[in-house]
């Protein structure tokens, strides 16, 4: 697929260069295993119980499905990633894969995680940004009962210890946001379910507020399968003139459609998701454009694996007479996926990066698991990685 101008996102040559042969066709069988929802099912519930059992397959999930999508168990060993994806040009979006652990210790723990991934990020020449979910930070609980703001606006809601609770949250992502203004690396605030969504946007205001004035420290994140996102996104833009502060925004399509669906129709509300892909691909290429037209106070994330929804930004940064390596414009795919977008992209000198997971394996493995189902559920991805791996490997022996 090509854009006039130089970028072509085909070439599978340089999209993996950076992969051996024996890299690839791990990847070929990776993704043809989990591309059976079968499959993935029975795996999602048996490998937690192997793992308790004390079963040797760690080693077999480390040089197999840990190895495509992490960048290593710690931060040091994620290095050797980072350095290998910096030497093409890609750069990297440092994330803490553990799932959240409810409990206030837990939470002090994945901040301190969290302020040493920002350190490291500033030591490296690649890693502009540290991704923060805030579920890591706070009970869902508590978020769940802020999501009632009319509610506690009216002073139904009185709990001080939630008060304190949530004063805790705010002085665990001011500690983070500190460091990351002090060593110029970006914080990238992940959405999450519409029913914790609201303290996660108020508080992500509030600190893009306080941390934009002069650079974009916070991004927060909008996901257009919503449809009231775009308004929310430009009503964020508002705010942001109004307030005298910058606006980050990543944008995405949105990565719990099935939960949300699910709970409206349970609990008998509508609900909150675009009635089909095509109304979500149309507010996402809406919001990437409104935020190029507005580049003047809004710094744009695009993260996507949409090849059509990248491509088409691309032409109209042309159209508008953006470089290609405009510093208000950054696109994102996630490690072990669409490498053809994301090598392809920094070829050509966009600003590109790889969201790339660390920590401990048996930690990860909720996070494993969202991509084997996300690759066996999601129409056309896999397929697609399968078709380019499959083409590399035909171009490598062909040139033999
Ligand atoms: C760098 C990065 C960071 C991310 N951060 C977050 C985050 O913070 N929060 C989050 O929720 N997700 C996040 N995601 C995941 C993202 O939301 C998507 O799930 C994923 O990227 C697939 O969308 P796509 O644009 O890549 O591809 P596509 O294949 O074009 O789109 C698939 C997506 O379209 C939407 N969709 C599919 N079918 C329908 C339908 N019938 N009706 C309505 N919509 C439909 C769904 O959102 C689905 O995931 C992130 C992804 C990346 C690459």
């Amino acid at each position: 697929m090509n854009v006039s101008m130089n970028l072509s996102l085909d070439n599978t040559q340089h999209a993996f260069a950076y992969k051996s042969n024996a890299d690839l066709r791990k990847a070929l069988f990776l993704f043809s295993v989990i591309q059976s929802p079968l499959v993935v099912s029975i795996a999602t519930n048996v490998t937690p119980f192997l793992m308790k059992s004390g079963l040797p397959i760690n080693g077999i999930i480390r040089s197999t499905i840990f190895k495509q999508f992490v960048g290593g168990e710690t931060l040091e060993n994620s290095a050797r990633v980072t350095k290998q994806l910096g030497s093409y040009g890609v750069q990297v979006i440092l994330d803490y894969g553990v799932e959240a652990k409810e409990g206030e210790e837990n939470f002090d723990a994945v901040t301190e995680k969290i302020i040493e991934a920002v350190a490291f990020a500033a030591t490296e020449k690649n890693v502009p940004f540290v991704s923060v979910k805030l579920t890591g930070l706070a009970s869902m609980n508590l978020l769940e009962t802020l999501n009632e703001a009319p509610r506690l606006r009216s002073g139904i809601h009185d709990s001080e210890s939630q008060t304190g609770e949530w004063d805790r949250v705010r002085e665990r992502m001011y500690a983070i946001c500190d460091i990351a203004n002090e060593k110029g690396i970006g914080i990238l605030i992940d959405a999450e379910e519409t029913w914790i969504q609201d303290p996660i946007d108020r508080l992500a205001i509030e600190l893009m507020g306080v941390y934009n004035k002069e650079k974009v420290v916070v991004y927060n994140t909008y996901q257009l399968y919503r449809h009231d996102r775009l308004h929310f996104l430009k009503l964020s833009h508002q705010l942001a003139v109004e307030g005298n502060f910058l606006l980050g925004a990543k944008i995405v399509r949105g990565a719990y459609m099935e939960k949300e669906r699910e709970r409206a129709l349970a609990m008998n509300y509508p609900s909150p998701i675009h009635v089909d892909k095509n109304a979500t691909d149309i507010d996402f290429d809406a919001a990437a454009l409104y935020c190029i037209q507005n580049k003047e106070n809004i710094s744009l994330i695009l993260a996507s694996h949409n090849e059509q929804s990248n491509l088409s930004i691309v032409t109209k940064m042309q159209e508008i007479g953006m470089s290609n390596n405009d510093h208000k414009v950054h696109f994102s795919q996630l490690f072990g996926m669409s490498d053809h977008i994301s090598f392809n992209m920094a070829l050509e000198n966009y600003n590109v990066s790889k969201y790339l997971p660390f920590g401990p394996i048996q930690d990860v493995i909720p996070y494993l698991m969202r991509r084997a189902q996300e690759n066996s559920s999601v129409n056309g991805q896999t397929n697609r990685e399968l078709l380019l791996i499959r083409k590399e490997l035909a171009r490598r022996k062909a040139k033999k």
